[in-house]
């Protein structure tokens, strides 16, 4: 697919869950936009979000897009983090463990590999908070 170019731009916000931050009226955006959707300010700061956020809802895929077969069924969830919403996938847990408004915490994992050219993805999910240290960066060494 032709999607590795576009994908390897949006590194910045899929690694580190940048925002944006619209300096004249305070709304926040992810993915990070140019124009504020809602003002129509371009004076845009890039900001990222904290590690975590709260579950506001989910579903569980079973049919999934090409691409994600092996990994059936899988839950997606919409995670609101710092007033912004994110979408993703949520790993390590079971559908039965889900509550909305539980504490979601984004980890750094495998995405999907592309079938034709065996290129691994990386990307932001969710998983239950771990109990070490909440500020460590999930951002591995190496990836900037
Ligand atoms: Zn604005």
């Amino acid at each position: 697919m032709s999607s590795a170019p576009r994908y390897w731009r949006e590194i910045p916000y899929r690694y580190r869950l940048e925002a944006s931050l619209c300096e004249r009226c305070g709304s926040k955006f992810y993915p990070p936009r140019i124009i504020c959707p809602n003002c129509k300010s371009r004076e845009m700061k890039r900001i990222r979000l904290p590690k975590r956020g709260t579950l506001v809802s989910y579903s569980v895929v079973y049919f999934p897009p090409k691409g994600f077969e092996l990994q059936t069924p899988y839950v997606v969830g919409l995670v609101e983090i710092d007033g912004v919403k994110v979408v993703g996938q949520i790993t390590d847990v079971l559908p039965s463990e889900l509550k909305i408004g539980m504490e979601l915490e984004a980890c750094f994992r495998k995405v999907r590999v592309n079938g034709k050219s065996g290129i691994i993805q990386y990307g932001i999910k969710f998983r239950k908070p771990e109990k070490r240290d909440a500020d460590e960066s999930y951002v591995p060494i190496g990836v900037r």
